[in-house]
């Protein structure tokens, strides 16, 4: 088993531990895949960034889950604590230790990073015993398949086909043909599909050059 993260996690986690000169920390949302785990999601905490340790503040920890919660999100995902220690090198400190054995749930995985983007991390086991085991961490350069889910909705939510099937009488025969592509000026996301075939048969019929 190894801790897997996208090439558009592990860019946003270095940008998160570029842009704080000290320690940082967040927790993450995970699915397991083929016997990994992969991060979906990071969260960055609220919190009181030092040069040295940094502790899970667990006020901090509440009020992402209530947050995540009111979107419903499935928090049960929520099985990475991640943290950086800037400049220093990786290791599992006193702290680190405490913090990874104050994580709950059936098992959680930590990850430690710093600037040089290196990275350790370490599987908690809670049930059915008390476990805590180096794990390795593998940084996958191919799409990322939760970006591009997201992108698919998006773009099908939003983006119409720029191809219109529109009807003409042709020597008194109705024909079916294909306007081709729209001019983007046209496309305005009120118009409904009816509006805008209706538009464009107007042209027709108005004598109107098609596109
Ligand atoms: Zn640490």
């Amino acid at each position: 088993m190894k801790l897997i993260l996208s090439k558009g996690v592990a860019e946003k986690l270095s940008l998160y531990v570029a842009e704080c000169p000290g320690e940082v920390s967040g927790l993450g949302e995970v699915e397991l895949v083929g016997g990994d785990v992969r991060v979906t999601k990071l969260h960055l905490l609220k919190q009181v960034a030092t040069q040295a340790a940094t502790d899970l503040d667990q006020g901090a920890v509440a009020e992402l889950m209530c947050d995540l919660l009111r979107k419903g999100v499935d928090t049960g995902n929520l099985r990475l604590w991640w943290h950086s220690h800037g400049g220093m090198d990786t290791f599992w400190s006193t702290t680190d230790d405490k913090t990874c054995g104050m994580l709950s749930g059936a098992w959680m995985v930590a990850v430690v990073t710093n600037k040089q983007g290196k990275f350790l991390a370490r599987m908690e086991l809670r049930e059915p015993f008390n476990l805590s085991a180096e794990v390795g961490v593998s940084i996958d350069r191919e799409t990322d398949p939760t970006l591009l889910a997201e992108v698919k909705a998006e773009v099908a939510a939003k983006v119409r086909k720029p191809v219109y099937v529109t009807e003409r009488k042709q020597k008194g025969k109705l024909k079916q043909g294909i306007m081709g592509l729209v001019p983007s000026h046209w496309v305005d996301a009120r118009w409904e599909y009816e509006e805008l075939d209706r538009m464009l048969y107007k042209r027709e019929l108005e004598g109107l050059e098609g596109v």
